[in-house]
């Protein structure tokens, strides 16, 4: 289950979300939705990792680890 809420931006709170979904011949590419990007405040969350992303960056596609 992805780790925040994805009816809101966690930043400013704005329910004014999209679903991000790279295209196919994107190096991260997930068959589903990798990042929220809210466009009222412009920022942009992995979906997975929770994590505000910078314009560089891009959610990493789910790898399963073992847990500790
Ligand atoms: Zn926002």
């Amino acid at each position: 289950m992805p780790i925040i809420d994805e009816t809101k931006c966690p930043k400013c709170q704005s329910e004014n979300i999209i679903f991000v979904e790279y295209a196919h011949d994107h190096p991260e590419h997930y068959d589903g939705t990798s990042e929220i990007e809210c466009l009222a405040c412009g920022a942009r969350f992995g979906r997975w990792s929770g994590k505000e992303l910078g314009p560089d960056e891009y959610e990493k596609r789910v790898r399963r680890r073992k847990s500790k």
